[in-house]
């Protein structure tokens, strides 16, 4: 059977769940909601025969014989959490840098100074990460392909289905290619969003994916129309 280990604790005001790699991660203020998402996802993992370690450096409070009714090994009060990879500075209310001007003026200068090829190549890797088996979920029945993808970054003109910021960027990578912190230009990266998760049920179809910015597709509550904070950027065109 697979193990996973798991750390909850309470850091900057909210409980978190994270196991150590930060493929689950989950943060929140209220202890209850955190919790009760905890022992879905524990019970989930249970299912599907993966067992929870889980290492307690905050209070679980009622949790505690739930989780260890779903078959979670829990050692408590504990001191001292070990740290996690940082990225806070990518969690809303975090100082960022001021953002770079955008890459790209408008949506016609964005079709201008790319080529097909370009587009459709991230297109691709878009669908193939939509098509992907997640952690929670098996892979999906219905495959999105490119051009899919792509029918949904051009009915949207490259803007967000949430703020409007034209995301066509990419994440910022350094030139060895490894992934650089990406906040401060959050709302112009484009990312394909699973309108109902699909740890939720959520279908893999064109009916469930819209295109949405990355800071809004990663934190629901930042979700405002024409904001200019993480580099949000409104063109006419
Ligand atoms: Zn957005």
């Amino acid at each position: 059977m697979k193990h996973i280990e798991i750390t909850f604790r309470f850091a900057d005001n909210r409980y978190v769940f994270a196991s150590a790699d930060r493929k689950i991660w989950f943060a929140h203020p209220n202890r209850e909601k955190v919790a009760a998402r905890f022992i879905r996802l524990v019970a989930e993992l249970a299912r599907k025969g993966t067992s929870c370690r889980i290492e307690a450096y905050a209070p679980l409070g009622p949790a505690l014989e739930l989780l260890r009714d779903v078959g979670a090994i829990c050692r408590v009060g504990l001191q001292n959490p070990p740290s996690l990879k940082p990225v806070k500075w990518q969690m809303p209310g975090m100082p960022v840098p001021e953002p770079p001007p955008p890459v790209f003026r408008s949506w016609a200068d964005y079709l201008a100074r790319t080529s097909e090829r370009e587009r459709m190549a991230r297109c691709y890797a878009a669908a193939k990460t939509a098509n992907k088996k997640r952690l929670l979920s098996d892979a999906p029945t219905t495959r999105l392909t490119a051009q899919d993808v792509w029918a949904v970054i051009e009915a949207a003109r490259g803007r967000c289905a949430h703020c409007g910021s034209l995301a066509v960027e990419s994440r910022p990578s350094s030139p060895t290619g490894a992934p650089m912190p990406w906040a401060q230009v959050g709302r112009r990266i484009g990312s394909l969003e699973h309108v109902r998760w699909r740890y939720g049920g959520g279908a893999n179809d064109l009916s469930n994916v819209t295109w949405a910015c990355l800071w809004c597709n990663t934190w629901q509550s930042e979700r405002r129309p024409q904001v200019v904070d993480h580099g949000g950027y409104y063109p006419q065109d």
